[in-house]
C-alpha cells in the first residue's frame, strides 16, 4: 500500500520544491499551508509520516507536533521538523517538541527520500503491522 506522507509548509515555493522531490517515489502526498489545517488533515488522513515546516500561520510546527505527540496514534508517527530559521536551542527545542529529525532549509532533494525511506522501512520492521 502507498505510504501518506502530510507535507506542513505555508511557503509555497518550498512546498512545490518537496511535492517535486517526493513525486517520483510512490507515496500519496497531502498538503497542509497552516498549522490548524495540518492538525484537521493529521487527525482526518492518518499520514505514515509527517514533515512539518515549524514556522507556520495560526498555530506553530513545534505546537502542532506537541498536540499530536498527546494523541496515542500519533505517538509514533515519524515526525520531520524543517526549519530555515535555526538560532541557538532551536534544534533541541524541535527535538523537545516530540520531532524525531531535525532538517534545514534549503531542503537537500537528495536527502529528503532517503531520510524519508529510511524511517519508513524502519518503522515497517518494528510495527509489522
Ligand atoms: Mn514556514
Amino acid at each position: 500500500m502507498k505510504k501518506k506522507i502530510l507535507i506542513v509548509e505555508d511557503n509555497p515555493q518550498n512546498m512545490r520544491l518537496m511535492e517535486m522531490t517526493l513525486r517520483a517515489k510512490n507515496y500519496t502526498l497531502l498538503k497542509a499551508t497552516d498549522g490548524e489545517e495540518a492538525l484537521d488533515m493529521a487527525m482526518r488522513e492518518r499520514p505514515d509520516l509527517i514533515l512539518m515546516d515549524i514556522w507556520l500561520p495560526k498555530v506553530n510546527g513545534l505546537e502542532v507536533t506537541r498536540k499530536l505527540r498527546q494523541d496515542p496514534a500519533f505517538r509514533h508517527i515519524p515526525i520531520i521538523g524543517v526549519t530555515a530559521y535555526a538560532m541557538k536551542g532551536d534544534k533541541e527545542r524541535i527535538i523537545e517538541s516530540g520531532c524525531d529529525v531535525y532538517l534545514s532549509k534549503p531542503i537537500d532533494t537528495h536527502e529528503l527520500p532517503e531520510i524519508i525511506t529510511t524511517i519508513l522501512s524502519r518503522r515497517q520492521k518494528d510495527n509489522p503491522w
